[in-house]
């Protein structure tokens, strides 16, 4: 993934769960989230350091049942629907932390 494409889908991401959160009525929650995907930033785009196109390129249709069971107003589904998408992104920077020596001389830490 160029770092261009990669910025892109950050920038993708981030609008989502922004968007996602803000849909509640909780403006606090939403700015907690911005706030959140942004210190996190490094960690949780590994996947666009590492020219992992899969991972994200997984997170569209994960986002696309995310928002059908939000239009369903099924909250199990949707529940279930954001553990299936937290859960393989979790996975992945754990992996990615765990397995690749490029990384693990990058310095991580937010300050
Ligand atoms: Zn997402």
């Amino acid at each position: 993934m160029c770092r261009r494409r990669g910025d892109r889908w950050r920038r993708a991401n981030t609008a989502f769960h922004v968007a996602l959160a803000r849909a509640s009525g909780n403006d606090r929650l939403a700015k907690l989230v911005e706030v959140t995907l942004e210190e996190l930033n490094r960690v949780l785009y590994l996947p666009t350091l590492l020219n992992v196109r899969v991972r994200t390129e997984a997170s569209v249709p994960e986002h696309e049942r995310i928002i059908a069971a939000l239009r369903a107003r099924d909250v199990h589904a949707a529940e279930l629907a954001a553990a299936a998408h937290i859960a393989p992104n979790r996975q992945f920077v754990i992996d990615a932390l765990i397995s690749s020596p490029r990384l693990r001389s990058l310095n991580l830490i937010v300050s």
